[in-house]
């Protein structure tokens, strides 16, 4: 086993995989901003670093900066995290070339993942389902038009290099098609130095649903069923639950066997994911992120496994401790993120001092935060402060239990969207499962999520508000002396 470990990231998940660390003997270094001297995972840690100023670019990108904090004090692996570095090829690469172990994937199964054609090529080589389209850089304007038609419009026009929802862009139409492939072109260029750019099916409305996967370094690969991811704000996940609606038993088995086979063609360890278009009863294979995701804990808590802890256990060489048949999952569970963000501007971030922060608790709850009472958010990263995790023997009892947790949950001084969470919890088409990637617009949520904010405002005595306000008058009081 790893005796020391830094861990290259911040906020709620530097937290989390410190606790893996702890709970198997392995003592912990953090690397940290200025902005985050006063951080939750800083604190936690048996070692800590600063490695420069708040903007990321200056810090938690400094792939030099934290080798040389791993060198200095013989850290044996270096834990990512999700973000900055997780999928960073050339920095896992830069790990073992300085005798550092990256605790993630193979840098081939990394760089193979991180080009939407080539994987698609060989996942397709492989019977992998995948969206309908070519498997070509495309750059000629006629060329471009006449696979459109073919395919049948709409169509996607995607960056093989993209990532986080960039180099993306739906095309309905023949006379659209030229300028939105150059100014695609052009943008996967400027970001990712590589123009290649492919064309598929577009799929109106799918829903998203994934699958962990887990495995060693003797190709043993398992997966450890889905999640759903479809509550999505502008691509990015508000809720996710497993198990999905949508799907029966047998599409289940399916579809995992699929990611299974996409991760062995892949030649892959550690932790991973697959993510899945749904469209009337159809999946395709999208792409697979090469890390831990946000969303892990629904599916620690229904499989029972920690999947921090088999990360730390597989790069440290040992085999994965389940075989397939071993995997049962039980209940159902729902993850909210908590964010910062202001409902009355915008939706956007708000970061600012946290002066009271009390979190739910009870049977089924689980909180991955990285806050604290006191804590100043800054502003230059995500705007995820925790993740409330429910676990319940079935979906309606896990929504119970989910609205009950958030009627605990406050938080004071910082705008965040505990509301938003509130009003979907409430919606008839979630409760009836009835929902896909349209869903925050098609019925129109964040307007709701408005109105309940401003009418909550001008009602001045509900229990829960009065509770929050004198809590704060007395934290108020008490920093005054
Ligand atoms: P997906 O990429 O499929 O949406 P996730 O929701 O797990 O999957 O992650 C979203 C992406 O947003 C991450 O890969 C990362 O780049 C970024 N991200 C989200 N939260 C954070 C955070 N707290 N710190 C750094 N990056 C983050
Ligand atoms: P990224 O690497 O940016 O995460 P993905 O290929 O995973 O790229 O796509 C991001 C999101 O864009 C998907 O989750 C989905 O919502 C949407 N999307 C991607 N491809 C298609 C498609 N062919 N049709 C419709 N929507 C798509
Ligand atoms: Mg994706």
């Amino acid at each position: 086993m790893l005796n020391k470990v830094l861990i290259a990231n911040r906020g709620e998940i530097a937290v989390r995989i410190m606790r893996a660390c702890k709970e198997l003997g392995i003592s912990t270094i953090a690397v940290f901003s200025d902005a985050d001297k006063n951080a939750l995972f800083v604190k936690y840690s048996d070692e800590k670093y600063n490695i420069g100023p708040g903007p990321a670019s200056q810090s938690y990108l400094n792939k030099d900066k934290i080798i040389d904090v791993a060198l200095k004090t013989k850290a044996e692996g270096i834990h990512p995290g999700y973000g900055f570095m997780a999928e960073n090829s050339e920095f896992a690469e830069m790990c073992h070339k300085n005798g550092i172990e990256f605790i993630g994937p193979p840098v081939n199964s990394m760089k193979l993942m991180g080009s939407k054609i080539d994987s698609k090529k060989s996942m397709i080589n492989a019977g992998i389902h995948v969206v309908p389209g070519i498997t070509e850089s495309i750059a000629d304007h006629e060329k471009a038009k006449d696979i459109a038609n073919e395919i049948g419009y709409p169509i996607m026009l995607k960056a093989s290099a993209g990532g986080g929802g960039i180099g993306i862009q739906m095309v309905e139409n023949d006379s659209k098609m030229e300028k939105t492939l150059d100014s695609i072109r052009q943008l996967a260029k400027n970001s990712f130095g590589d123009d290649s750019v492919f064309i598929e099916k577009f799929i109106k409305d799918p829903r998203h649903i994934e699958y962990q996967i887990i495995g060693d370094k003797k190709n043993h690969i398992i997966h450890c069923y889905e999640r759903e991811c479809s509550v999505q704000r502008r691509n990015q996940k508000l809720i996710e639950e497993t198990p999905s609606c949508a799907l029966s038993q047998e599409l289940r088995e399916e579809m995992g066997g699929q990611a299974v086979k996409v991760a062995k063609t892949a030649k892959y360890y550690n932790a991973g994911t697959c993510e899945f278009m749904f469209k009337d009863g159809k999946y395709y294979f999208l792409e697979m992120n090469t890390r831990l995701q946000v969303e892990h804990p629904i599916t620690e808590v229904t499989t029972g496994i920690d999947l921090a802890r088999e990360q730390l256990r597989i790069a440290s060489g040992l085999d994965l401790e389940y075989d397939q048949k071993d995997i049962i999952p039980r209940g159902h569970a729902i993850e909210c993120r908590i964010n910062a963000e202001d409902p009355l501007n915008n939706f956007s971030p708000s970061p600012s001092k946290i002066i009271r922060y009390a979190e739910p608790s009870g049977p089924g709850v689980r909180v991955d935060s990285g806050v604290y009472q006191g804590f100043t958010i800054p502003p230059f990263y995500d705007s995820m402060l925790a993740k409330l995790i429910i676990l319940a023997e079935d979906r309606k009892s896990c929504i119970a239990r989910t609205k009950r947790a958030l009627w605990e949950f406050q938080i004071g001084g910082v705008r965040n969207n505990i509301p938003f969470h509130e009003i979907v919890m409430n919606n008839e088409k979630w409760i009836k499962g009835e929902y896909d990637t349209s869903f925050i617009s098609r019925y129109k949520i964040l307007d709701q999520v408005i109105d309940y904010v401003k009418e909550r405002k001008t009602q001045s005595s509900t229990i829960k508000t009065a509770a929050a306000m004198a809590a704060v008058q007395t934290v108020i009081v008490a920093s005054k002396k």
